[in-house]
């Protein structure tokens, strides 16, 4: 639960910042036409902000649409100037960070293509050094944490301090409802150990079907994400990049209205007092909670010394059916989500196997076992 991560950010920035944070417009800029209808739709809707608008893509195949280039920043710019929206793009490289910048592009943001390349990253920050520009990172493709706040620590150490955070969700090989996982855990635990970072949700990208949008929106609001980046196009279907997850402007519209932005800001008088009664009987069987599982390991390495005695395998595949049937029969009757428990208990039941495989394999009258791994006991096994 260490990890602090300091990164010297713009605080009047995030103060100012509009709340729910909203950043729409096209995957890609594809005709001056679809750049110009498009944002106009889009500077009516309340609450938007910036235009986004790919100019160069990151395509996973190279057949696929690659953008437009450099002639799109010309019409970024009449979008500023005739509708007041601020512009954003992804940049990938210092070619694109001089093009933007040179085309007067306010927002700038990297792909989760980019955020797995420390090199990529830092090229882009040392070609924004001296440089006064929001920049939003994309988590990297994979879930890694670290990646993630690394490309952010390169830009702040380059002196980008208005600095903030896309959660784009994850890639998988095994094909989901959703395109990309948006394993929640990852950007909860990124606003612990960057509690002051603006952090806001890529809904498209994670699920890649319109559908989907709506409810994700919410459950990243529900997490106390400070805002949106939503596709919209002005005729999804013909779109050259995404197709299947850009919306019409007048369906973002719709669902910005029915999205309920909840307030980050802690409640106070009466609603204060509540919560407070709330969270301490939450901390109550909290701690009950982990001293029913410190009983259960400790029930959990005397059976593992029963089995090394007789020469039993740790796994006892029929047990372990019961057990989890059993367990679920209690959740269906008590009223807890079936999946829920299924992953706790295949949770539990990893960390018993675990502490049991340390007793067979500690010497003989070892020490307690606590479940972690015993380096020791592993090589004096090998050694
Ligand atoms: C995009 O925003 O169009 C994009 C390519 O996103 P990501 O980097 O999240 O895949
Ligand atoms: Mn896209």
């Amino acid at each position: 639960m260490n990890k602090q991560v300091q990164l010297r950010l713009n605080t009047d920035w995030m103060e100012k910042m509009q709340q729910p944070f909203i950043i729409a417009g096209p995957c890609s800029a594809e005709t001056e036409e679809q750049v110009l209808q498009t944002a106009r739709e889009i500077a009516a809707i309340p609450g938007v902000t910036v235009f986004r608008a790919g100019i160069w893509k990151p395509r996973t195949r190279p057949k696929d649409f690659a953008g437009v280039g450099q002639i799109g920043l010309q019409w970024l710019r009449t979008v500023k100037a005739e509708t007041g929206l601020k512009v954003a793009i992804e940049v990938a490289n210092a070619h694109h960070v001089y093009e933007a910048l040179k085309f007067g592009v306010d927002v700038l943001w990297i792909g989760a293509r980019t955020t797995v390349s420390p090199f990529a990253v830092q090229e882009v920050a040392d070609a924004l050094r001296g440089v006064d520009v929001p920049v939003w990172v994309k988590n990297p493709i994979n879930p890694d944490i670290d990646l993630w706040i690394g490309a952010m620590e390169r830009l702040n150490q380059a002196g980008i301090t208005r600095l903030g955070a896309i959660h784009r969700g994850f890639s998988t090989y095994e094909k989901t409802v959703y395109r990309n996982a948006p394993r929640w855990e990852i950007p909860i635990e990124l606003k612990r150990r960057l509690p002051d970072l603006p952090l806001i949700c890529d809904p498209s990208h994670i699920s890649g079907k319109r559908e989907f949008i709506a409810d994700l929106s919410q459950t990243a609001f529900d997490l106390a994400m400070d805002g949106l980046m939503i596709e919209s196009h002005m005729n999804p279907e013909q779109a050259l990049s995404d197709a299947a997850q850009q919306l019409l402007p007048a369906d973002l519209a719709g669902l910005l209205e029915q999205l309920a932005f909840r307030s980050n800001r802690s409640a106070e008088g009466e609603g204060q007092a509540f919560l407070e009664v709330m969270r301490r009987q939450i901390d109550f069987l909290d701690h009950e909670l982990l001293e029913v599982l410190s009983r259960r390991s400790k029930l959990v390495d005397r059976i593992g010394r029963f089995k090394k005695r007789n020469n039993m395998t740790i796994l006892q595949v029929r047990r372990w059916e019961q057990l989890l049937e059993n367990r679920l029969e209690q959740a269906r009757q008590i009223g807890l989500d079936e999946a829920f428990v299924r992953q706790f208990y295949q949770t539990i039941h990893q960390y018993s196997i675990r502490i049991q495989s340390n007793v067979m394999n500690a010497p003989e009258n070892g020490p307690a076992h606590t479940g972690k791994t015993n380096r020791k006991n592993v090589q004096s096994k090998v050694g």
